[in-house]
């Protein structure tokens, strides 16, 4: 006899009712997550949703061998909590795209169990069933092989260059067809595994061709859209499988996914499908050197730690404008303590956040809150551009081309009509940065040589920790 509680807890009505206390945490956390302020309890929130709803599929009857799936949580437990735990915020991406590949080849590998247990029981299922497994068998496939790539460019385990074969769309098309053609030869009623292994395989390739063109640093838009694919994928499945927990978690995936590619995308001017084209960034760098002049006899100025320090002293209004070399150098704590010495003696520190500064979204909000600065003193682009103009001095550490005003005036300026930090309006420029080598895109940048600015070159870190050690004999 089955206990009445027992009976209770593996009811159906009762498990649809865990789930949607599981998405509404989900949509709340996720709404928390848009603040900084609130995106770590917004992470806690989601984070206990997707624990409800693991427990609320775990009660389903039908789920199957409990030891088996113990022994699966226990090795994802000891090989994901120390890699979350010990991951630099620079390594980020590549963590995010190792995660997301894991889901997509998950969602593949479920898709090729399921086709197997409906040939076992008499062929293949209804079009209902067989068509979303079909679609999570090509996009989980292309999805995991594709995070493999970007995760391998971003671990420079290959080569981050932009890498492609001659005539690489027209293979990219003729695995896309294979993996179609087969799709169709099984929906019009072949049974065969053999033509199921093809799919995977053509889409295992074909993921792998798609990414190994593009640069690593488009790595992060491109870890956002496989993200946004593997989240379809796993909607698909969930269609297949009947399962309302896959369905909505792998919908809310594939729409923030979508809304996060474009988001970037369109901060950083550029459309998904040259994005995905490749062959961007990276290249072209002027060379290392501190001062002097470029190929077109324009000169830089470049300054020292104690002429910084008078000047942002003696300074009413000092704005940060952070990049991705402050990452790279990790200079966040010490700028946190340059700012606290300045608003002791009264200066106000404002910092310029921009959508696309550093290698993912909201890293410079991340590294920023790692040192405690107040979430009121971080100014999103359109807040802070109009601030400018009365600013005494723009810091801009290791941020290159968010800053770089050819966005805004150079027509020919593979970044034109990319928003900026309008810093170049601010009444003294000092830019932190160790050389003369551009920034991501891989372009010069005009705001170097203007009379206004002054080149502080060195490690970030370095030279932020200088100016505070001399702005305390001001
Ligand atoms: P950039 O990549 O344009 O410039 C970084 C600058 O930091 C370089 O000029 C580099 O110069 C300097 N730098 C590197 N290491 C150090 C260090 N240790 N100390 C001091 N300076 C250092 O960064 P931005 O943040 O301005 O721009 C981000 C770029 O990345 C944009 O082009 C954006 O489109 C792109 N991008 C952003 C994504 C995102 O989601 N945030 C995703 C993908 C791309 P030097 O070597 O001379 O020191």
């Amino acid at each position: 006899m089955t206990l009445p509680v027992a009976s209770f807890l593996t009811d159906l009505d009762f498990i649809r009712v865990l789930y949607i206390v599981a998405f509404t945490l989900f949509i709340v956390g996720m709404r928390m997550l848009t603040k900084p302020s609130t995106a770590r309890n917004g992470n806690i929130v989601a984070a206990v949703g997707m624990a409800i709803a693991v427990v609320a599929t775990l009660l389903i009857p039908s789920v199957g061998d409990y030891g088996l799936i113990a022994l699966g949580i226990a090795i994802g437990t000891i090989v994901g909590v120390p890699a979350a735990r010990q991951v630099k915020m620079t390594a980020m991406p590549q963590m995010v795209a190792l995660f997301n590949g894991v889901g997509g080849g998950a969602v593949a590998l479920i898709s090729w169990v399921e086709y197997r247990h409906y040939l076992d029981i008499g062929g293949n299922p209804s079009l209902d069933t067989l068509i979303p497994i079909l679609f999570a068998a090509i996009v989980g496939s292309i999805s995991f092989w594709g995070s493999n790539i970007a995760f391998a460019k971003l671990q420079e385990l290959i080569p981050g260059k932009p890498f492609a074969l001659p005539g690489q769309q027209i293979i990219n098309g003729l695995l896309l067809l294979a993996a179609v053609a087969a799709a169709i030869a099984i929906v019009t009623g072949s049974e065969s595994e053999g033509l199921f292994i093809l799919i995977l395989v053509a889409a295992a390739l074909l993921g792998n061709m798609v990414v190994l063109p593009i640069g690593g640093a488009d790595m992060p838009v491109v870890i956002s859209l496989l993200n946004a694919l593997t989240g379809l994928s796993a909607a698909a499945m969930g269609i297949a499988l009947d399962n309302t927990a896959l369905i909505v978690g792998g919908i809310i995936v594939g729409a923030s996914g979508t809304i996060l590619t474009n988001l970037m995308a369109e901060a950083m001017n550029r459309s998904i499908p040259s994005i995905i084209a490749g062959g961007f960034g990276g290249g072209g760098a002027s060379g290392g050197g501190g001062g002097g002049a470029d190929t077109e006899g324009r000169s830089v100025k470049s300054t020292d730690a104690a002429d910084v320090a008078i000047q942002l002293a003696y300074a009413s209004r000092v704005v940060v404008a952070p990049g991705y070399g402050l990452a790279v150098a990790q200079a966040q704590h010490t700028v946190r303590e340059l700012a606290d010495d300045l608003e002791e003696r009264g200066v106000e520190v404002l910092y310029a956040i921009h959508p696309v500064a550093g290698r993912m979204p909201g890293h410079m909000n991340v590294l920023l809150a790692e040192a405690d600065v107040p979430y009121d003193a971080l100014k999103e682009m359109d807040e802070i551009n109009p601030e400018f103009p009365q600013v005494d001095v723009t810091l801009v550490i290791g941020a290159n081309d968010v800053t770089n005003p050819a966005a805004r005036e150079d027509q020919g300026s593979p970044i034109y009509g990319m928003p900026i930090l309008d810093v170049d309006k601010s009444g003294q420029v000092i830019v932190l940065k160790r050389s003369m080598s551009p920034g991501f895109a891989g372009i010069d940048n005009p705001l170097f040589y203007n009379d206004n600015t002054a080149l502080l070159f060195g490690d970030a870190k370095q030279s932020v920790a200088d100016v505070l050690s001399e702005i305390k004999n001001v």
